[in-house]
């Protein structure tokens, strides 16, 4: 008999857990009788009521675990924590909102027995407005020109895992982690499922503007360094443009020449270098900020409490 953990990242989302918890239910009686299945929650820092629901979550059904964060460290840090945790033979993650339907779950399990080791869902639609959807899909062809690896369009981090596929992705120990990315680096035979996606249960999404702005940068930066080369190759070719122009107005001043109105187009020139300066130095120090991350060596997060079955707390 193999075993389940399936992994769900929770912050604030009191207004969808009873949703989450029923629909789990009758997909985790069903995998019950292949397989011993543990629900693992990560209780990202909630401020609400999650951890009062995941406390009677544990009193109520064995199958229930739940970690919480001694803050809130995102969503990708919990993901680690389950990849961290988990000791089953399979490892199931997805969001917390429904948007990932649970019962997809015999699906990805049924796909990566049959000789996968990574089974990923992939959004044929999304149910959101235009211009998030606009925004996701244009960044995800951008990854696709930045990376050196397949790039898993439209894809989220609904996906199952084999033993080796996670314990493989748990090696990783960069800070700034963008899981998607990492799952598809890590190689092996993997597939996708296409779905269409809907909307959260209920709720608002917890991913800030700012919070999804270091995810993209994340998916760019952690896995490219196409854009530190980018600006060598235009570093060079301004270099040649302001000898080409220094050499024509040298020129025309030695064939007698007059200057004044080239130092307009002068002035603009350097403004336009100046410019391109500065975003180069600000790519620059985006890698070099994640370098000092990582070399400070914290821990990517603290756990304040681990509940295991029936309420019980073992650290
Ligand atoms: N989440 C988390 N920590 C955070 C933000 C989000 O654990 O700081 C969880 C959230 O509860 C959900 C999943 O990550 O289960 C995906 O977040 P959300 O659905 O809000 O993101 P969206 O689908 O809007 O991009
Ligand atoms: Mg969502």
């Amino acid at each position: 008999m193999s075993s389940v953990t399936i992994g769900i990242p929770l912050y604030n989302e009191e207004e969808v857990f009873g949703s989450l918890l029923g629909r789990l239910e009758p997909v985790v009686r069903e995998l019950k009788k292949e397989h011993s299945t543990t629900v693992l929650f990560i209780d990202d820092g909630s401020t609400d009521d999650t951890p009062k629901l995941l406390d009677s979550a544990t009193q109520n059904h064995s199958w229930v675990n739940y970690i919480r964060f001694s803050r809130n460290f995102g969503h990708q840090v919990a993901l680690t924590a389950i990849l961290d945790h988990c000791t089953d033979d399979i490892l199931i993650t997805l969001d917390g909102d429904l948007q990932d339907p649970p019962e997809l779950i015999p699906q990805l399990i049924q796909r990566l027995n049959a000789g996968n080791e990574v089974v990923f869902v992939y959004r044929k639609t999304r149910d959101e407005p235009l211009l998030r959807r606009l925004t996701y899909s244009s960044y995800y062809r951008l990854l696709k020109f930045f990376w050196r690896i397949p790039v898993q369009l439209d894809s989220g981090d609904y996906a199952a895992f084999s033993r080796k596929a996670y314990e493989s992705l748990r090696d990783f120990r960069e800070v700034h982690r963008f899981h998607r990315g990492l799952r598809s680096w890590i190689g092996f035979r993997q597939e996708g499922i296409g779905i269409e996606r809907g909307a959260r249960s209920a709720g608002s999404s917890k991913y800030s503007l700012w919070k999804l702005f270091n995810l993209a940068f994340d998916g760019i930066f952690a896995f490219s360094i196409f854009p530190i080369r980018f600006s060598l190759f235009c570093g060079i070719l301004l270099f040649l443009a302001g000898f080409g122009f220094s050499f024509f107005l040298l020129a025309s001043y030695v064939a007698g020449n007059e200057l004044p109105t080239i130092y307009a187009v002068f002035g603009a020139l350097t403004a336009l270098a100046l410019g391109v300066n500065f975003v180069f130095l600000g790519i620059i120090g985006e890698y070099v900020g994640r370098i000092y991350e990582q070399v400070k060596g914290r821990p990517q997060y603290l756990v304040e409490r681990f509940v295991r079955k029936n309420g019980r707390e073992i650290s």
